[in-house]
């Protein structure tokens, strides 16, 4: 049933013509996410109109899987209600630990091309970017309940998602934080 071939393509056609890769001006969320095992860095911008996601995007750079997985999630998000898209995230998680139902995966529609990710532990990290950035962009600090967690980040990841709301402080965490991105171990995919 699986078609490795429609799933590439999928993946190729969100990394080479991203709808949502470009700067959300009026954005009221702004939200650095670091993947240092692989060198990718989003900024993961979102509208939001009391419960709902009324607009997002993104900016940055990473590999195809990390990028490919970002926008795949804005497609789904954008127009949905905060819970929704949380619920979503949730769904994603359990189908990259291998955990999800066909009915779960199903539902994640596009995100499903990722579902071999699950296989590939160096790339997990790359995958879940976009959606542990949204999680935490939602929840804030409310976010480390750990519902997800593989149980093997190293020490210092959580640390590196923090709550962007302007552009000094941008840049402030943009200059700790590259420091620990090794560019040898960059993926090339
Ligand atoms: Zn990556």
């Amino acid at each position: 049933m699986e078609n490795r071939s429609f799933y590439n393509e999928i993946l190729t056609e969100h990394n080479v013509r991203p709808e949502f890769k470009h700067d959300l001006p009026d954005a009221d969320i702004v939200l650095e996410g670091v993947n240092p095992s692989c060198g990718d860095d989003i900024f993961l911008k979102l509208k939001t109109d009391g419960d709902t996601i009324t607009d997002g995007a993104f900016v940055g750079d990473g590999c195809a899987i990390s990028q490919a997985s970002a926008d795949i999630m804005l497609g789904m998000i954008v127009g949905k209600k905060k819970e929704e898209a949380l619920q979503m995230g949730k769904i994603f998680m359990k189908m990259i630990k291998g955990d999800a139902s066909e009915e779960e995966i199903d539902s994640l529609e596009e995100a499903s091309a990722l579902r071999d990710i699950a296989h590939m532990p160096a790339r997990v990290k790359c995958a879940v970017l976009g959606w542990r950035t949204l999680k935490e962009a939602l929840l804030g600090e409310d976010a480390d309940d750990d519902d997800d967690e593989d149980g093997d980040s190293e020490p210092d990841y959580e640390s590196l998602w923090r709550p962007v709301r302007n552009g000094l402080q941008s840049i402030q965490i943009r200059r700790v934080f590259h420091t620990h991105i090794d560019k040898n171990t960059r993926c090339f995919l």
